[in-house]
């Protein structure tokens, strides 16, 4: 597992900073967002660090793909959304503000959520 000692995502895989923790195993770390667009708003991380979805190998982001509909399925039990989102951010101008690739989970409940 590659850590970069600036990377917030790489402190919070390694325990340094708390996250409310989703899901985790040996290749992917799932915690909620600290900011939750919606109830139960989950980020899905490989725990080797890469920023962008440019620089991922396919074996990073076939283990990291590959987990999302196992931590849709918890967070639909857990929260019980209408709906989910699943979007993903790459360099700044397309919102990216964390430089260690992830995946964003956003349960939608509706007219309820502002959104709907
Ligand atoms: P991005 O904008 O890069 O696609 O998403 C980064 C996300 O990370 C944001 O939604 C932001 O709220 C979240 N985030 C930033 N710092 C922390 C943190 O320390 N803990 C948690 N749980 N989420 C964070
Ligand atoms: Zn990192």
């Amino acid at each position: 597992m590659t850590v970069h000692r600036e990377c917030i995502f790489c402190k919070i895989i390694e325990g340094e900073i708390p996250s409310a923790k989703v899901y985790e195993d040996n290749d992917v770390y799932a915690f909620l967002d600290i900011s939750q667009v919606t109830k139960g708003h989950t980020l899905i991380v490989p725990k080797t660090h890469t920023k962008d979805i440019y620089e991922t190998n396919e074996e990073i982001a076939a283990k990291l793909f590959s987990r999302v509909p196992k931590v849709a399925n918890a967070i639909k039990k857990a929260f019980q959304p209408n709906g989910i989102n699943i979007l993903n951010n790459n360099e700044a101008a397309a919102g990216q503000s964390v430089f260690h690739l992830h995946i964003h989970l956003i349960p939608r409940y509706g007219k309820e959520d502002g959104f709907g």
